[in-house]
């Protein structure tokens, strides 16, 4: 194997649905691997199947990959007005464009004796196959049609009898090297006469993933362990097919784990990339983490962006055992990638899920300007674990008409006057800051300068009257995002209730 070859990597999904997280992280180990070597990533849509063909699932695909800031660089994309098209010197890359091709080798492959028309109904096939597990066999087929003449062939297909194509397995051991679980020899014996061209005149995904690889130059398949066991069928094909010096390498990734260590399922809820989308996750933490549930850094470090991932990435640090999926884990990883956002970015992704809000729907127009909102983000911003609790902790920012409970404004066992005094004592400190300096440093500045060591006296019925809340961010943060103007006036709507 020539190793100088160019790095091309392909995701090759099948269009059956939304992009499953195990999805993500195949396209994202593609990913990486190409862009740390200048390669080339490849977006093959894999539709052989056409029965589990799911309709619009191509564009979603594109779409979750380029929302992941996965950048395609050949094969299937999306253009600036959503329509499919493709680029490249190796298309079509959709499977189901081309069986021409396919065809070709499947008649060299008859050609050669090396595979062979299997007339045989399904019937037949189910009958076979009960009692070879009856009889505790593996399931395979029992050749019964390796050794019709050419004439019981033409008589056969001119009689308009369906048949199916079966690669003739040699005899012998095949051996491969996996870069991942490594050397692997499994005797040919217990390998199936499979399928590779169906009656429908499609080839199976076995046939058309060797042909495909091979012609697009495909330099490292990345993909599930579940396809660990089909390799060997694909290494006998490579070699009928005179391939086998250009042989991409193997890399089979662990299945990802849930907590109790089993392999993830859809029916632990959401495992589409677009249902985190949909949740509010930036899309940095849904790469960082899941990238790193095929590989380990081998350092201290946690928090990665897309183009550490790409510098850091490297074969010989995937794990054999699989990555546990642990939403506690993400939340953490997605509030520290919103942290290092700066506040315009988090507004521009924020404010769409903001807009969904009831209590966003219905919020005075004061509420919903760029500058207040701004400084909404800057006060919650590394609290937020996704950008759906966006003013879900602090809906007082989003409305002028606050509940308050007067019980809940005394200090400890402060008494109303005192509680009056302390609200007029903050109201005069506020009053004296100017529009121009309604700065957080001068409100916090003046306001603590003020209480003395009396903080709780004079902090807790303010951060109270701001928000009629019993927990919330400082009252210093509260009077900066609602202004001079709103602030004095929550202050004196409590006093009035005092009296
Ligand atoms: N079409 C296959 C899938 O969706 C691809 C497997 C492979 O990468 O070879 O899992």
């Amino acid at each position: 194997m020539n190793d100088k070859r160019e790095i091309r990597t392909r995701f090759a999904p099948s269009p059956t649905g939304e992009l499953h997280i195990g999805g993500l992280r195949t396209a994202l180990n593609d990913y990486f691997l190409a862009r740390k070597n200048k390669g080339k990533f490849i977006l093959r849509i894999e539709d052989t199947d056409q029965k589990r063909l799911v309709e619009g699932a191509v564009e979603r695909l594109v779409q979750s990959l380029k929302w992941g800031g996965i950048r395609i660089d050949e094969g299937i994309n999306l253009d600036n007005k959503n329509n499919l098209i493709e680029t490249g010197d190796y298309g079509p890359y959709t499977q189901s464009k081309r069986l021409t091709i396919y065809k070709k080798y499947v008649q060299q492959l008859l050609d050669e004796d090396k595979a062979y028309y299997c007339f045989c109904s399904s019937e037949r096939l189910d009958k076979l196959r009960k009692s070879q597990q009856q009889a505790k066999q593996p399931p395979k087929y029992d050749r019964c049609c390796l050794d019709l003449s050419k004439e019981e062939i033409h008589q056969k297909i001119d009689a308009g009898e369906k048949y199916v194509v079966r690669f003739k397995v040699p005899e012998g051991i095949t051996t491969f090297k996996d870069e991942v679980f490594g050397k692997i020899s499994v005797k040919n014996e217990i390998i199936d006469d499979q399928i590779i061209m169906k009656s429908d005149g499609f080839p199976t995904y076995h046939l058309a993933v060797v042909v495909d690889d091979y012609l697009m130059k495909i330099s490292h398949i990345f993909r599930g362990v579940e396809w660990l066991p089909s390799t060997p069928k694909h290494i006998l094909l490579y070699q009928a097919l005179g391939w086998e010096r250009k042989m991409p390498k193997f890399v089979h990734m662990a299945n990802i784990l849930n907590a109790n260590k089993k392999k993830l399922s859809k029916r632990e809820g959401s495992v589409s990339v677009e249902d985190f989308r949909k949740q509010g996750y930036p899309a940095e933490a849904i790469v960082n983490f899941i990238a790193l549930l095929g590989w380990n850094p081998k350092t201290e470090q946690e928090i990665f962006s897309m183009q550490e991932l790409i510098d850091q990435f490297d074969i010989s640090k995937m794990n054999r055992a699989g990555g546990v999926f642990d939403l506690k884990r993400l939340d953490w990883i997605s509030m520290q990638h919103i942290k290092k956002m700066s506040i315009d970015d988090l507004y521009e992704k924020a404010l769409p899920f903001l807009r969904e809000k009831d209590f966003y729907k219905i919020a005075p127009a004061d509420c919903k300007n760029e500058a207040y909102i701004k400084k909404v983000l800057f006060v919650e911003k590394d609290r937020l674990e996704k950008f759906t609790q966006v003013g879900e902790e602090n809906k007082f920012f989003f409305t002028n008409n606050i509940e308050i409970d007067i019980e809940d404004i005394h200090w400890k066992n402060s008494s109303i006057t005192e509680t009056k005094n302390s609200l007029l004592q903050s109201e005069k400190v506020l009053e004296n800051i100017t529009e121009d300096d309604w700065t957080l440093e001068n409100i916090e500045g003046k306001l603590l300068a003020e209480a003395g060591d009396k903080r709780g006296d004079l902090l807790f019925p303010l951060r109270a009257v701001l928000t009629g809340e019993k927990k919330s961010p400082s009252p210093f943060e509260i009077a900066w995002v609602l202004g001079k103007e709103k602030s004095i006036e929550r202050i004196q709507f409590a006093i009035t209730k005092l009296k």
